[in-house]
């Protein structure tokens, strides 16, 4: 049996860095970085409110299309973590922004949850299961996927030769505590990419450079000047050195000491953390009279 990794992690004091100033804004991963299921992470509270209480913008943003924002928001609130609606940006929002911008007449085939669906039904977008007229097929994170939709998938590419896939995101799996995790997007995308002989054209989450454009929309910030907060290297810190993003890997969820410092130097973050209100300078701690306790 696979044993779950963090049982087996140890963290090596030599590999964690931490920033000695505030960057001038950070967008945050939320599961493995501010929670762990339902469990808030050591500090995620009291870091943002620093933050907040220092002016610095701050986003949060997953890969999850499962949830919308009103849910992250429900969330975080319900953990005590002061949000608004504004500073949530997951896949249901850029899945539903791509296609009204790019394919605003599209026909769209959603093998997806309710709130992926609720969502690109509220924004006009056009549902259907009619294979022969499908446009565009998204594959997501969906937990009742089935061979019928795998069957309207394959029909509407690969028998009419009409529509393309795309996918919400490029998560193999969604870690859960305790080690264990559920199959994620890329095992819809791959399914239909087997059967079809069709590779999914567009991902819209993490580490898709879009995802970095809806976090910082509306925000006056210097990209290079922001931080990526996160727990996953092929997705998060990706994203923030793709994008020139400045990049914080905690090691509070997927990724490990030791899968760090068996990346090549220049794919690795830029500063690794033990708990995510690493970020705020020591000075600072001592100033706030901070410990490692909380
Ligand atoms: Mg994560």
């Amino acid at each position: 049996m696979r044993r779950p990794h963090h049982l087996v992690r140890h963290q090596d004091p030599a590999l964690l860095s931490f920033p000695t100033e505030l960057a001038q804004a950070y967008v945050f991963d939320l599961d493995g970085t501010i929670y762990l299921g339902d469990q808030l992470l050591p500090g995620a509270r009291r870091l943002v409110a620093e933050l907040r209480r220092q002016g610095v913008p701050v986003r949060f943003l997953s890969n999850n299309p499962t949830r919308d924002p009103q849910q992250y928001l429900d969330k975080l609130r319900g953990l005590g973590v002061c949000v608004h609606p504004e500073e949530i940006c997951s896949t249901v929002v850029t899945t539903t922004r791509w296609l009204r911008e790019h394919h605003p007449g599209a026909k769209v085939f959603a093998i997806a949850e309710e709130p992926l669906k609720r969502a690109l039904a509220q924004a006009g977008i056009v549902l259907t299961e009619d294979p022969e007229e499908i446009d565009i097929v998204v594959a997501s994170y969906d937990r009742t996927f089935d061979y019928r939709k795998l069957q309207t998938a394959f029909d509407a590419i690969w028998f009419y030769q009409r529509a393309f896939l795309i996918q919400t995101n490029p998560d193999p799996y969604c870690p859960f505590p305790g080690g264990r995790g559920e199959p994620d997007c890329a095992a819809v995308t791959a399914a239909i990419e087997a059967c079809t002989g069709h590779r999914c054209r567009v991902s819209l989450g993490k580490p898709s450079p879009l995802m970095v454009a809806e976090a910082l929309r509306g925000l006056e910030v210097e990209v290079s000047q922001c931080v990526m907060v996160g727990d996953r290297l092929a997705t998060d810190i990706q994203m923030a050195l793709d994008a020139g993003m400045g990049s914080a890997c905690v090691l509070t969820g997927e990724a490990t000491a030791s899968d760090i410092a068996s990346l090549e130097p220049s794919r690795r973050p830029r500063w690794v953390l033990d708990r995510v209100d690493r970020l705020v300078p020591a000075g600072t701690w001592q100033r706030l009279g901070w410990s490692e306790d909380e």
